[in-house]
């Protein structure tokens, strides 16, 4: 048994100096249970990032959706939803409301909506940029066209948040209908990063027929694509889609991943997920303990937050977002972290001055 928990502890050394493994070794850090692993993750995080967190203002403005994700609740077959869209002017005040509380950067999230056409959008973007020039603004609204994207780069947007969902072509199919592929998901990414974005891959865990396997061929894609962000939830059903019987992923597994990623790729910006926070009440702290490093607070309007169900029982208070924020802010205190007031870019660490060597590293 200690020569067991002797062996991850090398193996999660020579993550930390290496930044890489073999599939076996990943293998083995991705069932493990030793914390020594959040250790190593908060340590590698602090050198980069020091004790700060970045807030994001998540603005959900529309749960309209053409496709039909096997997983997601605003998939177009899925009639019970109740769908919204946020005008132009509803936006604004969304940012209205969290600059005077720290935020930075917006994050505009929705459905593959085919009527935000990249005119809207543009006008959208370039109107946050001109009113708040000192905040980034992402985008996270799906697969569009490469020239859509060079138009909303050209408008103002910083950065663009899309999870590739799962890097292994066979098991993407089975949580997607046919007009959807994982070469085209894939092939957004590529083109987002060589117009100029920050770019944000990701993928759930825990979906429908997700082996370690399928993990791992992820972690290799993410070592590849080299993103700036990358988002990782569990997987959680919903009740009106085709996946409403299936098993929700595993905390642990989650946190494995997030401390994993932290050490393969130190400078990455790693949410701790809503998804991690509705499964497990302590899960956003957890999170930040295994080594994330970005908070994303609804700053939608709170008449619309029960309408944006991606899974049943998504956490979603009725606070104001003042409310959101401080208590967000309080219980990142608590862990002894700060919330930074900036707009949280990905640090080069090419050009960067690393701190201690891992021995003199004390992670809270
Ligand atoms: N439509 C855009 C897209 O798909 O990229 C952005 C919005 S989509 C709701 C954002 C993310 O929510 C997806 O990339 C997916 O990973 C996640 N999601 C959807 N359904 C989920 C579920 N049942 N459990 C956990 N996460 C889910
Ligand atoms: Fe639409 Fe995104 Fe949900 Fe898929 S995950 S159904 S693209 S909102």
């Amino acid at each position: 048994m200690r020569n067991e928990q002797e062996n991850t502890k090398a193996l999660i050394d020579k993550l930390e100096s290496l930044h890489t493994l073999s599939r076996a070794e990943f293998a083995e850090i991705l069932a493990c249970d030793d914390d020594y692993l959040f250790e190593r993750a908060r340590c590698a995080a602090h050198k980069v990032y020091g004790k700060s967190i970045f807030m994001r203002g998540l603005i959900e403005f529309t749960n309209y959706c053409k496709n039909n994700c096997y997983y997601c609740g605003l998939r177009a077959e899925n009639k019970k939803a109740r769908r919204y869209r946020l005008t132009k002017e509803q936006i604004l005040e969304c940012c209205k409301t969290g600059y005077p509380l720290g935020f930075r950067t917006f994050v505009l999230q929705g459905g593959e909506d085919v009527y935000y056409t990249d005119d809207i959008l543009a006008d959208i973007v370039s109107e946050i940029k001109a009113a708040y020039p000192d905040c980034a603004v992402t985008l996270s609204v799906g697969e569009r066209s490469y020239e859509s994207y060079e138009r909303l780069f050209r408008a103002g947007a910083d950065r663009y948040l899309l999870r590739h969902e799962t890097a292994n072509d066979a098991h993407y199919r089975t949580l997607h209908p046919d007009a959807m592929s994982s070469f085209n998901r894939k092939q957004c990414l590529r083109d987002l990063k060589k117009i100029g974005y920050q770019v944000g891959c990701g993928f759930m865990v825990g979906t429908p027929g997700q082996t370690p396997e399928h993990i791992i061929d992820d972690l290799f894609f993410i070592k590849e694509l080299q993103p700036h962000m990358a988002g990782i939830g569990p997987f959680i059903p919903h009740s009106d889609t085709p996946f409403r019987d299936k098993t929700a992923g595993d905390v642990r597994i989650t946190l494995n991943i997030l401390a994993i990623l932290r050490l393969m790729q130190p400078n990455l910006l790693i949410p701790a997920t809503t998804a991690l926070a509705t499964l497990d009440a302590q899960g956003r702290e957890q999170g930040i303990l295994a080594g994330a490093n970005v908070v994303m607070p609804n700053l939608s309007p709170v008449d619309v937050r029960t309408k944006y169900l991606l899974y049943d029982h998504k956490m979603c208070t009725g606070d104001e977002a003042a409310e959101y924020a401080a208590g967000m802010r309080n219980r990142i205190q608590r862990i002894g972290y700060e919330v930074a007031v900036s707009r949280g870019d990905c640090i080069d660490i090419s050009s960067h001055t690393i701190n201690p060597s891992p021995g003199q590293c004390h992670p809270a």
